[in-house]
């Protein structure tokens, strides 16, 4: 590694630092404020569109969480880290033709939203390596009322109404571990702008789940701009990009 390299490291991974401890010092403020233990609170740090440089500066300074959110660079990076002791998440759209690619890698799928797509997920992950495949089912509170199946729709997840047989497909697939829920704050509909009251009716649902899934606890919610919000409510990993690794360059 050239000087200048070594010199850029230490810059970045000073800044990365300073962006982790803002964010820790933010989860600990919410913990405290919804009398949570810190260890409730899970970080998964966010990496798309920064480098496997990035990654593995994370993974020096503690992070053990990351996520992705698109096939391609995801499948890279993960094979560019592979000697680091890192879990990796899956948290983007997946199409049933990535399913292969991204049970190589992956250790939770956030993303996972119609019948269909478990059935892949299961036929892949079947006899893979790492084990079972932790699934989360991803769902869009924007859609409540309206659609049974997510699959069709431009935005990712299932609308509230069609969790239990998504969940059920999972629960009942060799090679799949049903974890939890997760979702995105709504943009649109009757939750856009108050990300506490979306929050809060994912841990409805996601308490409805554990009644008949005992184990499925992971509760996945919050972002850079709603961590809070989602501690408050009572999410169990929070999701933070920006807040870390700063402002994306471009999406691609
Ligand atoms: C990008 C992304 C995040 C992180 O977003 P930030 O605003 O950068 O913290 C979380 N969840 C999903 C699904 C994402 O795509």
């Amino acid at each position: 590694m050239s000087g200048t390299d070594g010199r850029q490291d230490r810059e970045r991974a000073a800044e990365l630092a300073a962006g982790l401890t803002r964010v820790e010092e933010r989860i600990a403020r919410a913990c405290d404020a919804a009398g949570r233990a810190r260890e409730d609170v899970t970080l998964v740090v966010v990496t798309k569109t920064h480098p496997a440089r990035d990654v593995r500066l994370l993974a020096e300074l503690g992070v053990r969480h990351v996520a992705e959110n698109r096939d391609q660079e995801a499948a890279r990076k993960a094979e560019a880290c592979a000697d680091l002791p890192l879990n990796w998440h899956f948290v983007g759209q997946l199409q049933t033709n990535k399913v292969r690619s991204v049970v190589g890698y992956a250790d939770f799928v956030h993303s996972v939203d119609r019948p269909r797509l478990v059935t892949a997920l299961a036929a892949a992950a079947r006899d893979r390596p790492r084990g079972p495949l932790n699934c989360l089912v991803q769902v869009a509170l924007e859609k409540e009322g309206t659609a049974r199946s997510g699959g069709a729709e431009s935005r990712g997840g299932v609308a509230p109404e069609g969790v239990p047989e998504v969940a059920t497909a999972i629960a009942a697939a060799h090679g799949l571990r049903l974890a939890g829920v997760m979702t995105v704050a709504p943009l649109v509909g009757a939750y856009a702008g108050r990300p506490g009251v979306a929050f809060e009716r994912l841990i409805d649902i996601a308490k409805g789940l554990r009644r008949a899934h005992p184990a499925a606890s992971m509760v996945s919610a919050g972002m850079s701009a709603d961590l809070e919000e989602a501690i408050a409510a009572g999410a169990t990993h929070v999701r933070v990009g920006s807040a870390v690794l700063g402002v994306r360059q471009s999406l691609r």
